[in-house]
């Protein structure tokens, strides 16, 4: 297998198919499959989770809630995800541990490097849910943050769409897809693929970035056998 250790971003829209809020159980127990089959190969995950399938802090204050709260709302969103996709990932039988950023137990465990390491090395999969335990931030940057942290091989960013297109396939008939994109090209061409707080520390780190469509089955199996799928974000 072409890496060891990495860390997989779910989006909270991806958990919700055709419905407009919320999670379906059938995609969380695709997902759970693939998580599983990769584990068991002795590949060591360690999950983020969004939570813009239930709340999203900017989109609330436009409803007048403030940023702070709204944010915090998201980040709990976060750990109601990280819960259905234990969940999931128990119904296969799977061992699991899920960490939230901000202290609340008995929900998770409090995350620390050296815990989610430990677990990780003991052959289970990690889930780290809440963010990063502040506003003002997303998941993606969450994510970044993590794989650092845990020294992933590579960030694989999951998502319904199979890769970073030039504009955005379903407004452009004329779009087309990238198979490998820097993050100055990121940058330069303004592509909304992810924040720029979360591209500038991947930048700044070297953290290379895989973005697929987690939706088909074997996909997550496939790039860790090398095969060319998704977008590769690099250097
Ligand atoms: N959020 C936050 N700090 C973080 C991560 C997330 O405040 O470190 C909040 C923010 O409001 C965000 C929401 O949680 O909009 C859900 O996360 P995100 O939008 O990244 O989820 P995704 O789009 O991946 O489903």
């Amino acid at each position: 297998m072409k890496y060891k250790r990495i860390l997989l971003k779910l989006s909270g829209e991806s958990l919700m198919e055709e419905k407009q809020y919320g999670f379906d159980e059938n995609r969380l127990s695709d997902y759970a499959k693939q998580i599983k089959e990769i584990s068991e190969i002795g590949i060591q995950v360690a999950i983020v989770m969004g939570g813009g399938n239930i709340f999203r802090g900017l989109n609330g204050t436009f409803k007048g809630f403030d940023r702070v709260k709204g944010d915090q709302m998201g980040m709990l969103a976060t750990i109601i995800n990280s819960l259905a996709l234990s969940s999931a990932l128990e119904k296969e039988g799977m061992k699991r541990k899920v960490f939230t950023s901000i202290r609340m137990e008995p929900i998770g465990h409090l995350y620390s490097k050296e815990d989610a390491i430990e677990t990780l090395e003991k052959g289970e999969v990690v889930i780290i849910s809440g963010g990063t335990g502040n506003p003002f931030f997303t998941t993606d940057t969450a994510s970044v943050l993590r794989a650092m942290e845990l020294n992933a091989d590579i960030m694989l960013k999951g998502t319904h769409v199979d890769g970073i297109y030039t504009a955005d396939p379903k407004k452009d008939p004329t779009a087309t897809k990238f198979d490998r994109i820097s993050y100055d090209e990121i940058y330069n061409r303004g592509l909304k693929i992810m924040d720029l707080t979360a591209t500038a520390l991947a930048k700044n780190n070297h953290l290379p970035i895989i973005v697929f469509e987690m939706n088909t089955m074997k996909n997550l199996k496939k790039i860790l056998r090398g095969e060319k799928l998704g977008t590769l974000v690099h250097n």
